[in-house]
């Protein structure tokens, strides 16, 4: 059940008994008659008679009457006949007594049958996103297994002739894959199901067999690179050549060139190349694309008022920026400053930021102006 965390329910969850099930007791101690206790102070105690113990899994043998108490721990059933606990810490007690050094009143202490949830109420509507809590209430109502909306297979290609996985030494020209296991660790965040689909080659023929074949087992596609402008961005071609695509410059920085296409009812994102692009396309795109396929209702980030410790510059261009940044919260609220350089290939900045500050075309944010941020966590 565990597992169902991030996951939206796709059915109604009813209570089939109340929660708690029995009346019990919240504290250890005695349970009592109240009306036995109504003189008790410190300075006059008033003693009965422990005619037996109740343990949290037990039942009582016996019914308690006038004069007596029963010694019962936390979360077991209150006897028949008690209609109040007494705290041990105000008592004194033996084997066979116990002085109460305080009156308490009717229902002292009991948690009653059905406070929490009663038989019959609906306790999760279709559309609740599952939380460990939720978790907690579904077991508490005996749900080992609810319906859920799936999780997406989210498959993840690199294209490029310039890229190597693992450890081996890099040749001229060559550089490491690390968009693919950073897309696939952006889908599991998002909480769909990455599917490794590899590297492709800047190769028509082979980035066209790959698409066709991997549609199917996945809900969605996502390749970074090839999208461009560049002699050998062949995603671009593949994905018009089959057919429903739409490539486009989006006017913002990083993240400008991006296809998308659906491929037998299949969405496939063509995110760029560059590494912080690929993740700021990711962010801005795909990741509400597949939050929605989840049944979330919270598909975007959230997005914060900070203010800047320090100028975020820009150059106007028509676009917005995404700049990498660090926000920490004040007793004035929210703060921000740059997480480092900004290049689309700079990806330590990336992974030192923790929130994306959007800037509208013009000059950029100067010491103390409020700035907004898309928090990426
Ligand atoms: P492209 O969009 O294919 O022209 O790639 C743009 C830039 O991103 C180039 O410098 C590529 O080498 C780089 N790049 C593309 N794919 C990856 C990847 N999977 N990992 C790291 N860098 C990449
Ligand atoms: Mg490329």
């Amino acid at each position: 059940m565990a597992d169902a965390v991030g996951l939206v329910l796709a059915e109604e969850v009813v209570a089939p008994e109340a929660i708690p099930p029995f009346a019990n007791t919240a504290m250890d101690g005695f349970a009592v008659r109240f009306a036995d206790l109504a003189s008790a102070s410190a300075a006059a105690p008033v003693t009965l008679a422990v005619v037996g113990t109740v343990a949290a899994g037990a039942v009582a043998d016996r019914a308690l009457e006038a004069g007596q108490a029963m010694r019962i721990m936390t979360g077991a059933p209150m006897p028949d006949g008690a209609d109040a606990v007494i705290m041990v810490e105000l008592t004194e007690s033996d084997d066979d007594t116990v002085r109460c050094n305080a009156s308490v009143p009717e229902g002292n202490h009991i948690r009653r049958a059905g406070d929490d949830l009663e038989a019959g109420t609906v306790v999760f509507e279709p559309g609740t996103t599952i939380g460990p809590a939720h978790v907690g209430v579904l077991s508490s109502v005996g749900r080992a297994h609810v319906l859920v909306h799936r999780r997406p297979r989210i498959g993840v290609f690199s294209t490029g002739d310039e890229l190597v996985v693992g450890p081996v030494p890099l040749e001229p020209g060559q550089i490491r894959d690390s968009n693919r296991p950073q897309l696939l660790a952006l889908v599991a965040e998002a909480g769909a199901e990455p599917v490794d689909l590899g590297v492709l080659r800047d190769d028509h023929d082979e980035i066209d067999a790959a698409l066709r074949s991997a549609v199917g087992g996945c809900d969605a596609l996502i390749t970074s690179g090839g999208v461009s402008m560049g002699d050998f961005d062949f995603v671009k071609q593949v994905l018009s050549s089959l057919g429903d695509l739409t490539w486009m410059q989006v006017a913002i920085k990083p993240a400008k060139p991006l296809a998308f296409g659906v491929l037998l009812g299949t969405p496939i994102f063509g995110l760029p190349g560059n590494p912080v692009s690929s993740a700021v396309s990711f962010e801005l795109f795909a990741r509400p694309a597949i939050r929605m396929m989840m049944g979330r209702s919270d598909t975007q980030r959230t997005h914060e008022w900070a203010i800047a410790d320090e100028a975020l510059g820009r150059a106007r261009d028509g676009k917005t920026h995404f700049q990498r940044v660090v926000l920490s919260q004040q007793s004035d609220g929210w703060h921000v400053r740059s997480a480092g350089g900004q290049g689309s290939h700079q990806l330590a900045a990336l992974a030192a930021a923790n929130g994306l500050a959007v800037l509208p075309d013009g000059d950029g944010a100067s010491v103390g102006d409020r700035v907004r941020v898309m928090l990426l966590s």
